[in-house]
């Protein structure tokens, strides 16, 4: 393996589920939903396969998909975009992050990352030969710190990679916060590639693309995905928008990783882009209660909770079972039939968070309370 890819072993999710298969646990780790999304959009699906969609689709996206993302933009966040040069379809938002990397790092170039972040973020970083720069946001509100995100930039730095709704936090970032991190960006001119696969699901507050403020539309690619919002993690449908000369270029990356994916399940990402406001707003205030289901259960544990404000994310202070969080991770499951994600998974400096620990509320209601209730006869 070669050496910047060498501090990356298997990745925390997969260790975690394979833990919680073997102790039978609740699998509150890896967050993917554990029922199906809308049945519009899964017979779209099947539709596809059997009118044959199942060869190479075009390279950027069908068009019914970017059509549908280029409508979907219009109508939740007021912005619109040329379906034909400034969207691209890709793996999942996986690849659009990485791709955006690749397209836009030299080698040496640094990149602005808030931590914890999402494990993918500092292994596409690394793969392009660029140097991440974190700033911190520190439990329990895991805020902005703008001392350490100032610190953070440089002559070097050539691109802020901003995540919100946050994983693992459920940090929504608030305006000002968006508009300091857009005045560094300009004043160090810098791109932003702004990960947004939680725009929906945003409880407390909302969701503002960094991409709508000024000055930022011209340096920023947005990426979204409808694995969170249409609970189809396993179909790797995302994309990436933003100015047609940026886009180019992460087509001309995203080419060679995987030249194109997800035929069939693109025309029904499309139908799913397109549903009623109804469907949206259903699912937000669905996930809101499951969210305050886990967080109400995690705080009558004794247990001091990060309530988020959007996300899939529930994070507690755990050091009550114990002072590091991987540790009581790897334990759990055999432990009290449960499992979880160490906060630690996403930081570079786990003095910020060592014994915190991230539980998914993207299940049903009674798998929830089940390991809560797991929980509380385990401590
Ligand atoms: N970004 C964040 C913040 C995520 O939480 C996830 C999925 N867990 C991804 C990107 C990956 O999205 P996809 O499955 O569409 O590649
Ligand atoms: N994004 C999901 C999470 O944060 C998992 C994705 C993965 O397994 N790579 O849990």
């Amino acid at each position: 393996l070669v050496e910047r890819m060498r501090e990356f072993g298997e990745t925390i999710f997969a260790e975690m589920t394979q833990r919680a298969l073997a102790a039978d646990a609740v699998n509150l780790g890896q967050g993917f939903p554990d029922t199906d999304g809308p049945a519009a959009v899964l017979d779209a699906a099947v539709e596809a396969i059997r009118s044959g969609r199942n060869q190479y689709p075009p390279a950027i996206g069908v068009p019914e998909l970017r059509a549908a993302i280029a409508e979907h933009q219009l109508r939740f966040r007021g912005t619109t975009v040329d379906a034909d040069t400034e969207v691209l379809v890709t793996a999942g938002a996986t690849e659009a992050i990485a791709a955006s990397i690749l397209a836009l790092c030299e080698p040496g170039d640094e990149v602005v990352v808030f931590e914890p972040y999402y494990d993918s973020y500092a292994a596409s970083i690394a793969l392009a030969g660029a140097v991440r720069r974190t700033s911190v946001l520190r439990f329990p509100d895991f805020a902005v710190d703008e001392t350490s995100l100032r610190a953070a930039f440089s002559p070097r730095t050539k691109l802020v990679l901003l995540n919100t709704p946050h994983n693992p936090t459920g940090r929504v970032f608030t305006r000002a916060e968006l508009e300091l991190i857009a005045s560094l960006a300009i004043e160090h001119d810098a791109y932003v590639v702004a990960d947004e696969v939680y725009e929906h699901l945003v409880y407390d507050g909302e969701h503002l693309p960094i991409a709508s403020l000024p000055g930022m539309a011209e340096r920023t690619l947005s990426i979204s995905s409808g694995g969170k919002t249409f609970a189809t993690t396993g179909w790797k449908v995302g994309w990436v928008t933003g100015p047609a000369a940026l886009v180019s270029a992460v087509r001309t990356v995203k080419q060679f990783l995987t030249f194109v994916s997800s035929g069939p399940f693109q025309p029904a990402i499309a139908t799913g882009l397109r549903l009623p406001d109804s469907f949206f707003a259903g699912l937000r205030d669905d996930m809101r209660a499951r969210r305050d289901l886990l967080a109400d259960g995690l705080a009558d544990l004794g247990l001091p909770v990060s309530v988020p404000q959007g996300g899939y994310f529930v994070v507690a202070d755990a050091a009550a079972w114990g002072p590091d969080g991987l540790a009581v991770c790897r334990a759990l499951p055999e432990q009290a039939g449960v499992a979880a994600v160490p906060v630690s998974a996403f930081l570079d400096d786990k003095t910020f968070g060592a014994t915190l620990v991230r539980f998914a509320f993207c299940k049903r209601p009674e798998v929830i309370k089940e390991g809560v209730a797991r929980l509380h006869k385990a401590f």
